[in-house]
């Protein structure tokens, strides 16, 4: 019996096999299990009965029938066996026996089913030995003299029905537990489902606008990638098969010096380095695609940073210019012809207008020699025009090469103040020279004309009275990038230096400079001064009788010593042009 209630869990069943095994083995005619519910109602939830009696099972009893005090002494263990209702030794209340005659019961034996009884596995919140209800039978027919053995066998299933409860609470409780684990993988597989989803969208989106880009990019003639910080290609468009011969897969996850050959990674090297070390770089070099060909390319890198500033790699873009450069040096033999022609007759024009100034070939009224003069001072600034354009021709086409050696700062600083000396005096300035033996690696006449052209430029620029500076200082870079974490001595010259990239990292340089008190260049203005025939005011020009290419001439000049030259100036208060060149030794 024990086992038949032990083999299910469902407690509906097991309490219908408690009643029906010990109704047919006692022999009983009703056997039932009474539930006593927490209002201290109860009612039968299981009953086994010959069908001779009625039927009790579902029957609401109110307290009365089973109140309180007896409850708990049941809840303690008590078990009755009454032999016969109807005998005064029995002890029920005329009443009671009256009430449980209408079910025809004579004789019954009642022990007290117990919540927690022996089980390990009980909910510790519900306190020990809790009634939970009765097994009970009765005999009907007759009154009946229950014997030891019978109630000993309604004890031991009442605490297997005991059991039974815990297992079935246990599994109740397991079910929930199950059911909400259930629940929750349901909900997770859902959102499971959900990013699968969007991943799947995202990709796709992906795809889409990664194939987008790629048209893109393969449509323009020009070449696009990005290469890594080991200078690995990771990404080029179709333009690079058709310049190199090489289809994008190839050149994908290759080193630029595999792509580009020895000789142009030697070019593009110190371009690159700048760029991995996070700064945009923008140069014109020449690159020979597969035909043979060498071609003029505008080359741009942007320095590709992640979210804590680190540099990742850089994206690239080569654009062919070579039409444009054959364009130019058209032009510019164009303006080297005319130069050239203008000039013969322009010298034979400028002696003659001079020789009539002297008044040696005869005295010309007042408005004529006024007249002449004018004539004079123009064919000068176009002397000096056609000059400067032939200067600039020669420097930009190599035509001339910086004859570089070993000179003194000082005695260039020295031989271009006496030359601009009587102009300083015609305009009543006053020079002020600061010379100092250093020792640089330069063209001495170059830097001579720069520092005239500039020294001409403060002058012109100043009124009478102020005074106009040249000085010099040794830079040691070694020193001042360990102090100041840059490779430049101000701010603006670490500007410079990044604009230009063209400088490798030398061991020291001198940093000219000629301060003046003149009427100072607008801040807009200090980069495109530099261009050719940029001037603050366009009538500088007729005013101070520039040409707009000296500071043009300066930095071509600067620029083949491997220096850099820029201005810093205050409107009213003066400015200040700096350029270095590479120093030979420390002083
Ligand atoms: P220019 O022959 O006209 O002097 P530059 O190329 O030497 O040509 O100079 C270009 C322009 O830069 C000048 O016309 C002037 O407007 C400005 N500039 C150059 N040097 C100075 C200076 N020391 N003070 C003020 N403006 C200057």
């Amino acid at each position: 019996m024990t086992l038949k209630i032990r083999q299910s869990l469902q407690l509906k069943e097991i309490l219908r096999a408690t009643v029906t095994e010990v109704q047919r083995i006692l022999q009983a005619d009703r056997v039932l299990i009474y539930q006593v519910l927490p209002d201290g109602t109860g009612k039968p939830i299981s009953e086994a009965v010959l069908h001779a009696y009625p039927e009790i099972l579902g029957m609401e009893f109110p307290e009365e029938v089973f109140p309180k005090e007896y409850q708990q002494l049941y809840a303690q263990g008590r078990v009755r066996a009454i032999a016969d209702v109807r005998d005064p030794a029995a002890g029920l209340a005329e009443c009671l026996v009256e009430f449980i005659e209408q079910f025809d019961i004579r004789a019954k034996l009642i022990v007290p089913i117990l919540q927690n009884l022996n089980s390990p596995q009980i909910n510790a919140s519900i306190p020990e030995n809790q009634l939970w209800g009765l097994l009970i039978a009765h005999q009907c027919s007759q009154p009946r003299r229950w014997d030891d053995f019978e109630l000993e066998l309604m004890q031991q299933l009442a605490d297997q029905i005991s059991i039974a409860l815990a297992q079935a609470q246990l599994l109740g409780h397991l079910e929930e537990l199950v059911e909400m684990r259930t629940a929750e993988l349901r909900e997770a597989n859902h959102s499971l489902q959900q990013e699968i989803n969007d991943r799947m969208q995202a990709e796709s989106a992906l795809r889409q606008s990664e194939e987008q880009l790629r048209l893109i990019t393969n449509a323009l003639p020009v070449l696009i990638a990005y290469v890594d910080d080991q200078q690995r290609y990771r990404f080029n468009n179709q333009a690079y098969a058709d310049w190199l011969g090489q289809p994008p897969s190839q050149i994908c996850g290759c080193h630029l010096q595999t792509v580009w050959g020895e000789d142009c990674y030697q070019r593009m090297s110190p371009y690159v380095e700048e760029a991995l070390s996070g700064r945009a770089v923008i140069y014109e070099t020449e690159i020979k695609i597969k035909t043979g060909a060498i071609r003029s390319v505008n080359v741009t890198y942007i320095p590709h940073l992640d979210e804590q500033q680190t540099v990742k790699g850089f994206f690239a873009l080569t654009s062919d210019i070579s039409e444009r450069k054959a364009i130019e040096r058209m032009k510019d033999e164009f303006i080297s012809v005319v130069s050239h022609e203008l000039r013969t007759p322009l010298t034979s024009l400028h002696s003659a207008l001079k020789i009539l100034t002297t008044g040696r070939l005869g005295t010309l009224s007042t408005d004529g020699q006024q007249m002449l003069e004018i004539a004079d001072e123009n064919t000068d600034r176009l002397v000096r025009l056609v000059n400067n354009v032939l200067d600039l021709q020669r420097i930009e086409s190599g035509e001339v090469r910086m004859e570089k050696q070993s000179c003194n700062a000082a005695d260039l600083m020295i031989q271009a103040i006496e030359s601009m000396q009587p102009m300083a005096q015609q305009h009543e300035v006053i020079l002020s020279n600061h010379p100092v033996d250093i020792l640089i690696w330069a063209d001495s006449d170059y830097i001579v004309q720069a520092l005239t052209n500039l020294l001409s430029n403060a002058i012109k620029f100043s009124a009478p009275g102020d005074t106009v500076w040249l000085s010099v200082e040794y830079i040691d870079l070694a020193q001042s990038a360990k102090s100041s974490g840059a490779r430049s001595v101000t701010p603006a010259a670490r500007r410079k230096g990044r604009k230009s990239a063209k400088s490798q990292p030398t061991p020291a340089e001198v940093l000219f400079q000629v301060r003046d008190q003149g009427q100072g260049i607008p801040a807009d203005k200090l980069e495109s001064i530099f261009e050719r025939f940029q001037q603050v005011d366009s009538s500088d020009s007729r005013r101070k009788g520039g040409t707009g290419l000296g500071l043009t001439i300066c930095r071509k000049i600067i620029e083949q010593h491997d220096g850099r030259i820029w201005a810093e100036s205050k409107l009213g208060e003066g400015s200040t042009f700096f350029f270095t060149v590479p120093a030979l030794q420390q002083h």
